[in-house]
């Protein structure tokens, strides 16, 4: 595997694997890696002839009153996990390659951005959208890996790559969990061993609505009563939202139809945890897995 710290260095190897009609793969992440980014690095291993990974935490997409500085980083582990995936290049710029002197362009989705998890995070997704367009003019993939895990960010990227018509598809890859269903996230390290124990409720509520809906309940209204109740009355988790939205707009639902997404975000003490499940409903009533 290959450690690159400079556009340039990474731009005259990428050059030649195009010129040689190899396929690119590539996993934007913000490292401190677990099983979720591995899974993605898995599928681009499929699928393409060479992988690419870049860890960047991006301060643009951390408020001032956010964990950037608390986010976790360990380079060394991060570079031994992937290079046992066979990782052909990982990729990491330092701020001053990302964001130079006199930086002043920004991306901003509009609408989609300032929903969900965007209206108690502004300009979250505006760096997002922005850091993710600068890399995807550096590595120039044929295919970005993004995880379901981050719903509102799969729906952000993909209307950006669409709007702004960026040269490369998007896959989507299921949200990694623990064995008791809690997703797989780089912050789970913060919770205290009480809050350990009590954050798979997430999950729990989520599949237990998702049930709830397969049998035939159609009101929103009541679903997320439902969801908060279950979150609220055992554990001490705080609910910063629940919702559900239509799956590709994010637009709120009054009634389940279509492809819906229930989405939360929930402080276990000062860790936010975020989840969802997305459901298919099938016209007839009931609704497919999810
Ligand atoms: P991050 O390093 O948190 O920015 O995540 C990098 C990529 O990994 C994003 O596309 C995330 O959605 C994805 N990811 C993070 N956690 C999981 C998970 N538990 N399952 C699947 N994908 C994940």
């Amino acid at each position: 595997m290959r450690i690159i710290k400079t556009i340039g260095h990474l731009r005259k190897i990428l050059n030649e694997f195009s010129r040689n009609g190899k396929r690119i793969g590539y996993i934007p992440t913000m490292g401190y890696f677990h099983e979720g980014h591995l899974r993605l690095v898995r599928h681009a291993k499929k699928e393409c002839d060479i992988c690419v990974v870049s860890i960047y935490v991006n301060p643009k997409q951390f408020s001032p009153a956010e964990d950037l500085s608390r986010y976790p980083r360990d380079i060394k582990r991060d570079s031994m996990m992937i290079e046992k995936e066979n990782v052909d290049i990982l990729f990491i710029p330092s701020d001053n390659i990302v964001y130079p002197n006199r930086y002043l362009t920004y991306i901003d989705v509009k609408e989609i951005s300032g929903t969900l998890c965007g209206k108690y995070r502004p300009g979250h997704f505006k760096g997002v959208a922005t850091v993710v367009a600068k890399l995807l003019n550096m590595v120039r993939p044929d295919v970005m890996y993004l995880g379901q895990k981050d719903a509102q960010q799969v729906v952000v990227l993909s209307r950006m790559v669409a709007d702004l018509n960026f040269p490369v598809s998007i896959r989507v890859v299921a949200t990694a969990r623990e064995k008791d269903g809690l997703a797989m996230s780089s912050r789970n390290i913060y919770l205290s061993r009480e809050d350990r124990c009590q954050a798979p409720v997430l999950f729990r509520a989520l599949s237990d609505a998702a049930k709830r809906i397969q049998k035939g309940e159609r009101s929103v209204s009541k679903i997320i009563a439902f969801i908060k109740k279950t979150i609220t009355q055992d554990t001490s988790g705080k609910i910063q939202y629940v919702a559900c939205v239509d799956a590709n707009t994010l637009e709120p639902l009054k009634i389940f139809k279509g492809k819906a997404l229930i989405a939360l975000a929930v402080f276990f003490s000062r860790t936010r945890l975020i989840d969802n499940v997305i459901i298919p409903i099938k016209k007839t009533g009931k609704s497919q897995n999810y």
